[in-house]
């Protein structure tokens, strides 16, 4: 299956692309942990990534797009994938467009986890993420059983950069600006499945995967 999920900062979509990627074994592909690792090892991408994303900014279309497209040439991407927090303006769909039809492919659905802003900022003040392994907390609804301690892999639990809530209030507004009307582009096509901001993770998986035909 070929996927996208989309939704404000926030909404859940690393959490249920995580989830959802290892159900249906295809590859997760996450720009924001591309990003992130680059920043990690120190890359040239990875400085210039940092200017954007450390002002709640997208990195821009040309750079992002190079990377996406490298990735889909990957062997992995031939059973499908789930592609989280990209496209994420309308120059990014139309190139992604253009380039599954060119390798004869096309999305099957877009799912669009729905959330409000003032739960968007409430939630991310409380998020946490291991530095490691990239495992998502949250100091009020899943916290690591020790303190600051990945479950995982017991690497460092941190808040990113780009959580504090001046940061989080710019995302929201790139969001709205930018990547919300993407919804639209792709309602068009009649592939969105709508996914209300219902309570807990596992109700909303069942949702999703009941969509999705994988229950
Ligand atoms: P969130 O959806 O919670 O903001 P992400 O990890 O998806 O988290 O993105 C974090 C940051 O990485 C974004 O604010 C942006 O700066 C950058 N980024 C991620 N994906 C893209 C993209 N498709 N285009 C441009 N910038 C991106
Ligand atoms: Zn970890």
């Amino acid at each position: 299956m070929r996927l996208i999920i989309m939704g404000a900062p926030g909404a859940g979509k690393g959490t249920h692309a995580d989830i959802i990627s290892k159900k249906l074994l295809i590859p997760h592909i996450s720009t924001g942990d591309i990003f992130r690792s680059n920043i990690k090892n120190g890359t040239q991408l990875g400085v210039i990534a940092k200017e954007y994303m450390d002002k709640g900014l997208l990195v821009p279309d040309e750079i992002t797009i190079g990377i996406v497209k490298n990735r889909l040439m990957e062997d992995d991407c031939k059973q499908g994938f789930l592609l989280d927090g990209f496209p994420r303006t309308i120059p990014q769909a139309e190139y992604l467009d253009k380039a599954l039809a060119e390798l004869d492919m096309k999305l099957d659905h877009v799912i669009n986890l729905n959330v409000s802003d003032d739960e968007v900022v409430k939630r991310i003040s409380s998020r946490r993420v291991c530095a490691t392994c990239g495992m998502i907390f949250n100091t009020v609804n899943s916290p690591t059983k020790v303190e600051g301690i990945c479950d995982a892999c017991q690497g460092s639990v941190v808040q990113r950069a780009d959580d504090a809530e001046s940061t989080v209030r710019e995302r929201l507004n790139v969001y709205h600006m930018q990547t919300a009307p993407l919804v639209n582009y792709y309602s068009t096509k009649g592939i969105v499945f709508e996914i209300p901001d219902i309570d807990g993770i596992e109700g909303k998986t069942e949702l999703i995967f009941g969509l999705l035909g994988i229950a």
